[in-house]
This record gives C-alpha cells, structure tokens and sequence, in this order.
C-alpha cells in the first residue's frame, strides 16, 4: 500500500509526538534517580543528548569493540535493575541489530550491551519484509538510531532449510524470504547441497548481502538516511564457534 506524503509525515509526527513527550518524562525522571546505594552504578543509560552525538562509525567501532570483550569473556558489569529504573520513560538506542532467531545468539551480550542500547529485531533467517522495515524505519529515523547491522551467522538452520527447499506450515513462506539468496549472484564452484557447509557458508554470507541490500532498495527512508551520512548499513557475520562478528563486504 502506498501513503501520500503527507499521511506519512502525519504517522512520523504522531509518532515523534510521542517520542517526543515520553524524553520529556525522562528528563524529568532523570532528575531523581530511583537507585540503591548499595549498588554498583555501572554504565548509565544513554540520553537524547549523548545520542544526538554520535556518528555512525563511532556507533559500530563501539559493537566491536563490546564483541571483542564478549569472545574474551569480559562482559561489562551492568546493574540491570538500576538501568531498568533508569529508563523506563524513554528511550535512545545507538544501533539496530536484525539478527536470526538462533538461541545461540544472544544478541545483547555478544556486543556487550545493556537496558536501552540497542533495537534487536529477530527473524528466522534475518531477512526484511514489510513489519521488520518499518521497525528498522522507526528505530533509525523516528528514535535515533545511527547503525543497522543485519546478523546472520555460521551453520544457519533457516538457511540450511531454504536450501533443502522444506515444505512446512508457515515455514514455506517464511523460507520463500530467504531462497532468492541462492540465485543471488556469486561464484561458487562446489555442490550446491546443505550438505556442502561451505556452500551454507557461503549463502548466509549471500543471504546477510540481500538483507543490506533489500533494506536500501525498500526503504526510500533508510536510503537516504544512509546517503546523508545519519546511518550505515552493514552486515555481520557471527561465528556461532567463537562468538566472533565479522563485518561482510558488499
Ligand atoms: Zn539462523
């Protein structure tokens, strides 16, 4: 369905609206901070101001950095209750991270983040249709965001099913999202089974390109976010083995 423009700026202004007036409630709440001084305080939750200052570049080298921490298994001490507390009238996240379904992935930690950091929207397969762009459109354009990193991963069962073509339920369409990844162009000389873990490998890796790609094609919004220089699009590649996120090339 296509809106007028001015049906969107009508939806974006309701929305900052409400953005708008729940930052104000936060200010508001951050002038008397509900703490126990029996516990440690641990990162403070980011405010409008400090996001307003971010870059983009700044934002991912931030996500590195946290995944480096998380491989080496030297989270950041957070008191989550405190953090909680501290923002529930609003929020000013840095990044949005669509990531796969897997459980093994337990997005937060592997970059080392806490309450009010990050948007993680999750898919089996970590593809976008309309819902998952429209939240991407939300967390970059009306709250702030200032990186999109699709996250799919090693040894990828939605993946490893969109190969295999399985029929099931809503399995089917849902997989439908992810095979056009498998006519994506690329070289790729060996079988092309999900028997073959280097030809898995190499469509989560073709899969995570699409997303990016999808993402820019399908939101006018997001495109130009990223062409002003307010976001970037990147894709990562998360090794379910060591825990490590590599960033994939274009
Ligand atoms: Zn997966």
């Amino acid at each position: 369905m296509n809106r007028s423009p001015s049906a969107s700026c009508h939806l974006f202004s309701c929305v900052m609206a409400i953005l708008v007036a729940s930052s104000l409630t936060a200010v508001t709440a951050g002038e008397q901070p509900a703490q126990s001084p029996s516990q440690p305080a641990g990162p403070s939750v980011i405010t409008r101001e400090q996001q307003a200052d971010l870059t983009p570049d700044a934002v991912l080298q931030e996500l590195l950095e946290g995944n480096r921490r998380f491989v080496q298994d030297d989270l950041t001490t957070r008191n989550h209750s405190a953090r909680v507390r501290e923002a529930y009238a609003g929020q000013f996240p840095k990044a949005v991270i669509l990531s796969c379904l897997d459980s093994r992935i337990p997005v937060e930690d592997v970059f080392d983040r806490g309450v009010g950091d990050i948007f993680v929207a999750r898919v089996a397969g970590n593809f976008v249709n309309e819902d998952i762009l429209g939240s991407l459109e939300f967390g970059c354009h009306v709250a702030g965001a200032r990186l999109i990193m699709v996250l799919g991963h090693t040894h990828c069962g939605a993946v490893q099913a969109a190969i295999d073509d399985v029929r099931l339920g809503n399995i089917t369409p849902m997989l439908a999202k992810i095979r056009p990844a498998l006519e994506r162009p690329g070289a790729f000389s060996g079988e092309k089974t999900a028997a073959n873990p280097e030809y898995v490998a190499h469509i989560c890796r073709q899969n995570i390109r699409m997303a990016v790609d999808d993402i820019r094609r399908r939101s006018t919004i997001l495109k130009e976010m990223e062409q002003d220089g307010s976001i970037t699009i990147v894709g990562g590649y998360y090794d379910l083995k060591s825990g490590a996120v590599s960033l994939i090339d274009d």
